[in-house]
């Protein structure tokens, strides 16, 4: 057997232990940054311009959904309920047939169990019909059968998470919440911070404070810029394909040219 000379080991191993080293250095490093991910400075008159595009572009492209023609909370709720983890063009049959059947929270309270799952039938995830039957006896019961406007009282209720408190505070009650879903994460990420990890919990935590950042002052105009964030992650910054050549805020987005 050949024997390796003391001084090439010794080399060997002194090379290795340099990569473990550089490698630790930079899985440190990497952690160090996620875990103390910095909010993006944006002054005041960047966050006006992106609003100013943005509205612009949403009241000349925005889709005519059902639910964007009302402010009543219960339908308001149904939809962003059905709306998770769904496509707009699946729930709408199902949020038109549902809303016939179980027109009011009253109703749907009411209601036994097994009718709420026939009407949700085919459209998947049970558990949000269960907690939006839950929810509807809650709310009947024990708050006057008024679904809350903060958002910090929504997130009390069945199923509720940060998303949809924060949706139905600013379509329903239009009032100035924030709200991160999949869509508006995409688009914060790539205009504001592509540097950060979106999915980590430092990172999720960057993109609330960057869409808190940049609400308008007026729960009014809220309901106009949650919904057109949302609008423009579903039409134009897409997952795959973002048609940067078409965005209304490709101007200050920091990943415009990462798809040319
Ligand atoms: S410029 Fe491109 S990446 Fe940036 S927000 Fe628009 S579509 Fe998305």
């Amino acid at each position: 057997m050949p024997t390796i000379p003391a001084k090439t080991a010794k080399s060997a191993k002194t090379a290795n232990a340099a990569k473990a080293a550089r490698k630790a250095a930079t899985s440190t490093k990497r952690t160090a940054r996620a875990a103390t991910a910095d909010v993006p400075a944006l002054s005041d008159a960047a966050a006006s311009r992106f609003r100013r595009a943005l509205h612009a572009w949403y009241r000349a492209n925005c889709r005519d959904l059902p639910w964007r023609e009302t402010r009543d909370p219960y339908r308001i709720l149904v939809s962003e309920l059905m709306l998770q983890q769904t496509q707009v063009s699946r729930v709408l049959d199902f949020y038109a047939r549902f809303l016939e059947r179980f027109p009011d929270l009253d109703t749907l309270a009411a209601a036994r169990p097994h009718r709420v799952m026939e009407a949700w039938e085919g459209l998947g995830y049970y558990a949000r019909a269960r907690n939006l039957h839950a929810l509807a006896q809650h709310v009947t019961t024990e708050a006057q059968g008024v679904i809350p406007s903060d958002p910090e009282a929504l997130r009390e209720l069945p199923g509720i998470g940060a998303y949809t408190a924060g949706a139905v505070a600013s379509f329903a009650y239009e009032k100035r919440a924030a709200l991160v879903d999949t869509n508006v994460a995409r688009v914060l990420h790539r205009v504001f911070a592509p540097d950060i990890a979106p999915k980590s919990g430092p990172g999720s935590k960057v993109l609330w404070a960057i869409a808190e950042r940049i609400l308008p002052r007026t729960g009014k105009q809220t309901w106009t810029h949650n919904q057109a964030l949302m609008e423009l992650g579903a039409l134009v910054c897409g997952a795959r394909a973002p048609k940067c050549g078409g965005c209304p805020v490709s101007k200050q987005c920091r990943s415009a040219h990462s798809f040319e």
